[in-house]
């Protein structure tokens, strides 16, 4: 039988992570035919209740599930690691500052990238979901030198299925019918999710919606702000699709994406013109392609003056991110 593809999801404890941990064991992430062996991540104040999710995976029987290893402690957790979820983070708390939060989040991501540098498996694909993620992700990289660049990433994915959602509602088309959306930049307010090159039932989505007005200003909003809107009705925060999106964005990464369709990736800017313009190394959201476990930034599509200024928008707050967080790590 095969090998176990160990899977490591941090904060695992969480929402998302109590989510997440079933929909990999079910085979959503990696395939129907891969088994699995689950390492999970919390803080000492969870154990107990990272205990408890243990318990659960086990009384769930998953025949795909090899086995589990749940510690508190970062170098065990981090032990032969091919895939890495970070879904562990600092919260923002009401009324805390953005550097308060990222000063907590550079230590933690400095220190869980050094253990993944030593303990991880050569080769090992990371995807930071905990916020700010393509901060988090950028330092993770910065910090574990020997894990190749483009194998740290982060997700904009959850952004880029609440477009395809968004478009399927407006048009009655099943969303299935629906591809080729864009997040760029970051995975904040400043994202912009774009239209202007996807296509539903093969018609552009520009034609067959028929209302620039609206796909300029209340969808883009809607996409942006989609996640508030579920924790104001939910009381809860969008736990089932952030956990549902990470395991597209693994499942695309490892496996490919469709031919003719792509998907959206928070990755390494790799600076010029193939990275439209977007400075080199920012951790900035593409439309990428993936094969043989590697993505590729889909070159040449049309960038329209309105979608420029927007896109150097959102690149502008990343840039300030990372001045923040490289602020941090020197003081
Ligand atoms: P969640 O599981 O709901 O969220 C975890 C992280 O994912 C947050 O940073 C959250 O950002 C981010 N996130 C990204 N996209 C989404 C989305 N669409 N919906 C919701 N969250 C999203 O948080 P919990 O508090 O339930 O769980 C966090 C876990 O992390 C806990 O078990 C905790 O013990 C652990 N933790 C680990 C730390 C460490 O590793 N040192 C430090 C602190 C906590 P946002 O906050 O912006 O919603």
């Amino acid at each position: 039988s095969p090998t176990p593809v160990h899977v490591l999801i941090t904060g695992a404890a969480g929402q998302i992570g109590y989510a997440l941990a079933p929909q990999v064991c079910r085979g959503a992430m990696l395939g129907a035919d891969v088994p699995i062996v689950l390492h999970l991540l919390d803080i000492p104040p969870a154990e107990a209740s990272l205990k408890g999710v243990a318990m659960e995976l086990t009384d769930a029987a998953y025949p795909l599930l090899k086995g589990i290893v749940a510690t508190v402690d970062v170098d065990e957790a981090c032990k032969g690691v091919d895939i890495a979820v970070m879904v562990g983070g600092f919260p923002r708390g009401p009324g805390m500052e953005r550097k308060e939060v990222m000063s907590k989040n550079v230590a933690i991501y400095k220190g869980q990238a050094s253990a993944l540098e030593t303990h991880a498996n050569a080769g090992c694909k990371v995807v930071v979901v905990a916020n700010p993620a393509n901060t988090n992700a950028l330092i993770l990289s910065n910090y574990a030198p020997k894990i190749p660049k483009e194998n740290v990433t982060c997700l904009t994915r959850l952004d880029h299925n609440r477009a395809l959602g968004q478009v399927s509602e407006k048009t009655g088309a099943p969303v299935s019918e629906v591809k080729n959306v864009i997040i760029w930049g970051n995975h904040s307010s400043t994202q912009y999710p774009d239209v202007n090159h996807g296509e539903v039932s093969g018609m552009p989505i520009r034609s067959a919606i028929g209302d620039d007005a609206y796909l300029d200003g209340e969808f883009v909003k809607t996409v942006q702000q989609r996640g508030a809107a579920i924790i104001a009705a939910r009381k809860l925060s969008s736990a089932l699709s952030a956990a549902s999106s990470v395991c597209d964005h693994v499942r695309d990464w490892v496996n490919g994406t469709a031919p003719g369709t792509w998907t959206s990736m928070g990755v390494v800017s790799p600076g010029g013109d193939d990275a439209y313009g977007i400075e080199e190394g920012l951790m900035y959201s593409f439309p990428v392609t993936c094969a043989n476990g590697r993505w590729s930034i889909v070159p040449g599509l049309k960038i329209d003056d309105r979608s420029r200024g927007l896109m150097d928008a959102t690149a502008a707050e990343l840039k300030e991110e990372k001045a923040m967080a490289e602020e941090l790590i020197a003081a």
